[in-house]
């Protein structure tokens, strides 16, 4: 037998239709959904999310602004530059890539984000409401896994879910999202500090794996039939992409897996789109 493959591309390539069809409706109301992005530095790799980002806001029919930020830049200059694009009624969305370059404070930066238009679901306010299953805007991969789950019939309700990484911006939030009421899975939460993985992994009925350690899951330590999630963007010797799952062992096991690539990274993308047009809706719905 061999696992059902999640089509994360397809699944991200249709929310991006559904946000493109809800951004010309919201045309014809006379607003445009904006995204602001902030690009600190030179880093070659968040280069090229910024511009993944622009291209798909603009594919949209979003406006899209890039704002570059030399690495030399003061947290003064950044936090000027946040409390502006705050101020700015034409931007719905504002991202800060990360990571900043040394020296600069991403925790402060964030926070003085205004939580209605923190489409990265990063600042602490989205982290606090998320905690409390409050109506927020939640980090993009996290909600992606969500969808994905939703969008290939995975049962969460009464499921035992177990997420292997606990960082903030994947493992523990998607741990939240799952044990919330709308989910209803019951999650174990593994980490560098869990004794015996295996056994954790080995009862999910969903297992979802952020750890970034190129194959840290094998076959042996998933259940028969399981949705396998892999967060992990790795590469491997040869300079391929690989997951944190090891992806051929785990076809002959799994019920269900996501690829790497073409799982859950192209979904990263789509959701931040789908926050940009939530927060554009709900900007329009409070006359701003
Ligand atoms: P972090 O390094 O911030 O966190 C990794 C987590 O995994 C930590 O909590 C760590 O535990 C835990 N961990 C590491 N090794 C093991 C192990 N052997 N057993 C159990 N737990 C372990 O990574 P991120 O969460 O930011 O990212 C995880 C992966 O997902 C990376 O490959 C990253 O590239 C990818 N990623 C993909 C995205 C996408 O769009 N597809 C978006 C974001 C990330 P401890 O806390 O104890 O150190």
């Amino acid at each position: 037998v061999s696992a059902r493959i999640i089509d994360g591309q397809a699944i991200a390539a249709e929310i991006r239709e559904e946000v493109a069809r809800g951004v010309a409706d919201l045309l014809i109301l006379g607003t445009t959904p904006g995204l602001a992005a902030i690009l600190v530095g030179d880093d070659p790799a968040s280069q090229v999310y910024v511009g993944s980002k622009e291209k798909a806001a603009k594919g949209a029919g979003m406006n899209s602004w890039v704002h570059r930020l030399p690495s030399a830049a003061s947290q003064q200059e950044l936090e000027q530059l946040i409390s502006l694009l705050n101020d700015d009624p034409a931007v719905h969305g504002i991202l800060l890539q990360l990571p900043l370059p040394k020296g600069l404070d991403a925790e402060a930066a964030l926070d003085l984000m205004d939580p209605r238009k923190d489409v990265d679901g990063l600042t602490t306010a989205s982290a606090g409401l998320l905690a409390l299953g409050r109506p927020g805007f939640v980090p993009c991969t996290p909600l992606g896994i969500m969808t994905l789950l939703e969008r290939s019939g995975a049962q969460t309700a009464g499921a035992h879910s177990v997420v292997v990484g606990r960082s903030n911006l994947v493992g523990r939030p998607i741990s939240t999202l799952l044990s919330l009421k709308s989910a209803n899975s019951t999650v174990t939460l593994c980490h560098t500090g869990t004794t015996d993985l295996a056994e954790h992994t080995r009862r999910a009925d969903i297992l979802v794996v952020a750890t970034g350690q190129p194959k840290a899951i094998k076959a042996d330590m998933i259940k028969p039939g399981a949705t396998v999630i892999d967060v992990g963007i790795n590469r491997n010797e040869e300079g391929k992409l690989v997951g944190d799952v090891d992806f051929e062992s785990a076809l002959s096991v799994a019920g269900a897996i996501t690829p790497v690539p073409r799982g859950v990274g192209p979904m990263t993308v789509a959701m931040l789109m789908s926050n940009t047009l939530k927060s554009a809706r709900l900007h329009k719905v409070a006359g701003k």
